[in-house]
């Protein structure tokens, strides 16, 4: 498929808007080009919001707040359901818009999409079923009650590399739990949010329940929107660095942060593991989103007894992937986000290399239009290399050889992350017990997908704060409120 030909896709007129999205009208606007990662190209330009528009986009949730919170968790429900069948018959065009402004495969991209539709089904379930509680003082003279209020106004931003699934993982509890919200995109895919936004709209969303804006300036604007004593709640999805920084912004107001932020996840492989189940989870751990996942395998860890074996399976399968555009059918990896992004990479890969690392397969950039870096293994990496501490978010598996169960876990918990981990093993027994001794808020046992909208995803450490998905995600968008009753 050409660029021409997946651009109709885009320029569906359901999907297409290219507008702050504020109160439920469209506001047209330019000042933020839209590359295609896989051939260089501008494909459009959105609105570059001032924090006057911010103020508008609080002005509107604040409006809508009340109706929303006042709105039947049923009728609140049938709204995100809705929003989940729109996503669901509109997949393809959806899928390509994905592969178009973030490069993924369109196979990745399709499955990005029926994840992140699953977020409104989810808690479309949800949304009639947010509990409370009653129990007796452990005096017995009195009771507690305790409801679930919704918190708030919430500003929602979200990273590039999953723009619906990262979106619909907050929009649809904040909105089943009766929230307002703003949801700030990453300027590198902003089509996506906006396409999504319309689907919203075409669900029946209220105006403001939803608003919709790009910033090149996305400081100073969320600073000011967290400044606002209206916003009680700042989810964001991102790297751990511009994590602190919101932390300590949020600070200032006290506002209710959730974080979901980087990775450095191990994927440790023992002698007794089935090599071929280890390969392909390995795959899926490393290549989704052609490695630039917060889950992605950033580390493997490989037992002396079954690691030659690994490092040759794992050469075999990553040097047969197809790279090129993502919106191209034939596609299994593609392109990195920016040039910026293919230079970082470049610089982890050389750095191991002049440290004894040995590229069995790719190992440089590839040259020409598009931001391409190969699927790439390296062996004998040393365990200090900057690649073993910093994210790749790129195709490359760095392997490292681990003899005993102890070293395995001391090597998986030597970062300041702590995310996901991921263990191969054919014993249960140990592989429960090692997945006990990894600090990480998930935990892959045989398995190399574990992202669910049904299952809590975070992290520990400095992966993140609180949890998204599952039955206690709704409650980062809920707060407890405690009655002492006398009856
Ligand atoms: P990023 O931190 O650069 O940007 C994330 C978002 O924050 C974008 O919308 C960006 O515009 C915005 N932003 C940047 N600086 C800001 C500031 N000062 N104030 C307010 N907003 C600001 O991250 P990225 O490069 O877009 O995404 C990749 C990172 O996201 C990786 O570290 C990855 O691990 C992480 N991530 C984590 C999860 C998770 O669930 N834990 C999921 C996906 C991605």
């Amino acid at each position: 498929m050409t660029l021409d030909t997946a651009f109709t896709g885009y320029a569906d007129p359901a999907l297409h808007a290219e507008g702050l999205y504020i109160g439920g009208q469209w506001q047209a606007g330019r000042g933020i080009p839209v590359t295609d990662p896989s051939t260089g190209t501008t494909l459009a330009e959105v609105p570059d919001a001032s924090i006057e528009d911010a103020m508008r986009a609080v002005d509107a949730a604040e409006a809508a707040a009340a109706g929303w919170r006042a709105t039947p968790p049923r009728q609140r429900s049938e709204i995100l359901r809705r929003w989940f069948t729109l996503m669901t018959e509109r997949a393809e065009e959806l899928a390509l818009l994905i592969s178009l402004e973030n490069g993924k495969a369109l196979a990745d991209a399709r499955g990005e999409v029926a994840y992140a539709a699953e977020f409104f089904r989810w808690y479309a379930e949800e949304a009639t079923r947010i509990g409370g509680e009653f129990r007796h003082t452990p005096s017995g003279a009195h009771n507690i009650l305790v409801d679930h209020e919704p918190i708030g106004i919430a500003v929602l931003i979200t990273p590039w590399n999953f723009p619906a699934a990262m979106a619909t993982r907050k929009i649809a509890p904040a909105l089943a739990a009766g929230c307002t919200v703003i949801l700030k995109p990453a300027s590198e895919t902003p089509l996506t949010a906006y396409a999504m936004a319309r689907l919203g709209q075409e669900a029946g969303v209220p105006p403001g329940v939803v608003n919709v804006l790009t910033t090149s300036n996305p400081g100073p604007v969320t600073a000011a929107m967290l400044a606002d004593p209206r916003v009680r709640k700042l989810s964001f999805t991102g790297s751990t660095g511009v994590g602190r920084i919101l932390l300590a912004e949020a600070a200032k107001s006290v506002v209710n942060c959730s974080m979901e932020l980087g990775g450095n996840a191990p994927f440790l492989v023992f002698d007794d593991a089935d090599l071929s189940a280890a390969l392909d989870g390995a795959m899926v751990a490393k290549m989704r989103n052609g490695g630039e996942a917060c889950t992605a395998a950033n580390r493997f860890y490989v037992q002396a007894g079954i690691h030659d074996a690994f490092v040759a399976g794992l050469t075999q399968r990553m040097s047969a992937l197809k790279l090129g555009a993502g919106y191209d059918p034939e596609t299994q990896c593609g392109p990195m986000i920016t040039t910026k992004a293919v230079d970082k990479i470049d610089r982890l890969v050389s750095e191991a290399k002049a440290r004894g690392a040995r590229a069995t397969t790719g190992g440089a950039p590839v040259d020409g239009s598009g931001y391409y870096y190969p699927p790439t293994v390296l062996e004998n990496v040393p365990s200090d290399a900057a690649l073993a501490h910093e994210e790749i978010f790129g195709p490359v598996a760095a392997i490292y050889r681990f003899e005993t169960e102890e070293e395995a876990i001391r090597l998986a918990n030597d970062t300041e992350y702590g995310l996901a981990a991921y263990v191969y093993s054919g014993d249960i027994m140990r592989a429960m017990r090692v997945g006990r001794g990894i600090e990480t808020g998930m935990v892959g046992i045989n398995r190399g997908l574990m992202s669910d909208p049904a299952a809590p995803f975070g992290g520990a450490k400095q992966s993140g704060l609180g949890r998204e998905g599952g039955v206690i995600g709704i409650l980062e968008f809920m707060e407890p409120k405690y009655f002492a009753v006398e009856f």
